[in-house]
């Protein structure tokens, strides 16, 4: 389950944050999916709990936020948001777009106490 990772990922990004004498725990942290990286919400749920268990964020709410798929369209040349990777631009019905993220995955931020 590639969502086990994705959360050892995280679990070290967020230990080094939260590694400071003044955060005793990790409430909430909130992570931007985008609608392409091919992230299972459910299972990265389930890993979550799992994997944050023993360090300061064991317990805390994840929060995750969509991020559209977007393109630049080279017969209108403008940036959209497409739906699917394949998608036709919404603009003017191209064809021809070149995708400029929707498979990222980043932190946005976190909630210490
Ligand atoms: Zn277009």
């Amino acid at each position: 389950m590639h969502e086990m990772s994705l959360c050892e990922g995280i679990r070290r990004v967020v230990d080094q944050a939260a590694d400071r004498p003044d955060v005793t725990r990790v409430t909430r942290v909130r992570l931007e999916i985008g609608k392409f990286a091919g992230v299972e919400k459910n299972a990265l749920s389930f890993a979550w709990e799992v994997v944050m268990r023993g360090s300061k964020a064991e317990g805390a709410a994840l929060e995750m936020i969509d991020l559209p798929g977007r393109a630049l369209c080279y017969d209108c040349m403008k940036e959209v948001e497409i739906a699917e990777r394949l998608s036709p631009c919404p603009d003017c019905g191209g064809g021809k777009l070149l995708p400029q993220g929707g498979d990222e995955m980043q932190i946005k931020d976190m909630e210490v106490v």
